[in-house]
């Protein structure tokens, strides 16, 4: 009972190192991190510190083949995210206000 206890414990903890693991979606080969950095969200309640890793294939062409794919997806999303603010703009939405007096 108790080996299989401790063996069920190993595979928990080899499965959340594989959570970890970030395979290329390309090629699977494991990527690697080019580099991380934190940044700070402030809520009004409070402060969150968020860590940012960004990982790279160690393939350098297959590397360049998921930058393009990701850029094409982020300019496809960029459009329908234009498309959808277009839509929304109202122009009574639009107010002008003159606050500088007139001088005569
Ligand atoms: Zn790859």
């Amino acid at each position: 009972m108790k080996k299989r206890k401790l063996s069920e414990k190993t595979q928990s903890f080899s499965l959340k190192n594989k959570k970890y693991s970030n395979p290329c979606t390309r090629c699977g080969k494991e990527r690697v991190s080019l580099k991380s950095w934190n940044e700070t969200i402030t809520n009004f309640m409070n402060t969150t510190e968020v860590t940012y890793t960004e990982t790279i294939c160690p393939d350098k062409e297959c590397q360049k083949l998921v930058e393009k794919e990701l850029e094409a997806q982020r300019k496809k999303k960029e459009e329908l995210g234009l498309n959808r603010k277009n839509r929304l703009k109202k122009p009574n939405r639009v107010s002008i206000s003159i606050t500088k007096p007139s001088k005569k």
